[in-house]
């Protein structure tokens, strides 16, 4: 098992239990254990939030490997990989309210698919908005970027190679004029950069590896292999969500526990064991 793995939280609030597991499940399948703080989106993140996410972790007795890799401290790495996607984007003018309008907008497994309203612009149309100064985001024109390409696929650990649809996802926004770049891009750039062989995370984002493996094909970037995990539910049976403060770490640390207790509210997050390869005769 000589897998780099990684714990990418958002500091966009305090970790609670789900965030707990996914770091522990993250480190029980690799020898080498990263950290990504991945702060992209600036009207979110906070800095003390990134500053508790150590704290929690340390408290936790959760250890990494290396340096912490701060994803807003990248952004040249980000903006030279959108340069290098310039031919399959295209400039999106539409407004949240203009998508949900769109009455053939159908749902795929991320979310709403994007009705393609703006891929169809001609290009001096285009430039005439831009130079208008109107809003506009950079979409991935997915079919375009799959022509050529063979079938996608991912492996997902212990099922095998899965088929996957990017098509189904629809074209996603890659970048925002004001707002930076996307999760997506920032994602597969910084596991490469990383060198992140086995990428683990929430199974609520199995639709977007879809996404993901489009993109290194066309960035030229090596293929993870891939383990999407359950999410902790609440007593109710809901995901839980930074909202939820009862369940953050701080909280149930004020409330008296010990990190020995927190662990134990856990489901197991080890892999199973694997048939022993010596057999007993
Ligand atoms: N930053 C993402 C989150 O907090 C994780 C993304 C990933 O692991 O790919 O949900």
């Amino acid at each position: 098992m000589n897998h780099t793995t990684r714990f990418a939280p958002s500091p966009t609030g305090y970790l609670h239990l789900g965030h707990a597991y996914a770091a522990l499940f993250a480190r029980a399948r690799g020898s080498r254990f990263l950290l990504r703080l991945e702060d992209i989106d600036a009207g979110r993140c906070r800095p003390e939030y990134a500053e508790a996410i150590l704290e929690d972790l340390a408290w936790l007795g959760i250890r990494w490997d290396g340096p912490v890799r701060v994803q807003s401290a990248h952004a040249a790495e980000h903006r030279a990989a959108l340069q290098r996607l310039r031919p399959f984007l295209y400039p999106c003018f539409c407004t949240r309210a203009d998508i949900a309008a769109a009455a053939a907008a159908p749902h795929g497994p991320a979310g709403p698919v994007y009705p393609g309203t703006c891929r169809g612009l001609s290009a001096a149309e285009a430039a005439e908005r831009i130079a208008a100064g109107i809003p506009h985001a950079w979409r991935l024109d997915v079919a375009r970027a799959m022509q050529g390409l063979p079938p996608l696929s991912f492996h997902e650990l212990g099922q095998g190679r899965l088929p996957c649809d990017p098509l189904a996802v629809g074209d996603v926004v890659l970048a925002r004029k004001d707002a930076g770049l996307s999760y997506h891009l920032c994602v597969v750039v910084d596991d490469a950069a990383q060198g992140v062989t086995l990428v683990t995370r929430g199974e609520d984002l199995q639709p977007a590896t879809a996404i993901h493996r489009l993109l290194q094909e066309l960035l030229g970037l090596p293929e993870p292999l891939y383990a999407h995990h359950r999410l902790i539910l609440d007593a109710a049976g809901r995901r839980l969500a930074k909202r939820d403060r009862a369940a953050t770490l701080r909280d149930l640390r004020a409330a008296g526990l010990s990190p020995a207790d927190v662990l134990a509210l856990l489901p197991p997050w080890q892999p199973s064991p694997l048939p022993s390869a010596r057999s007993s005769a």
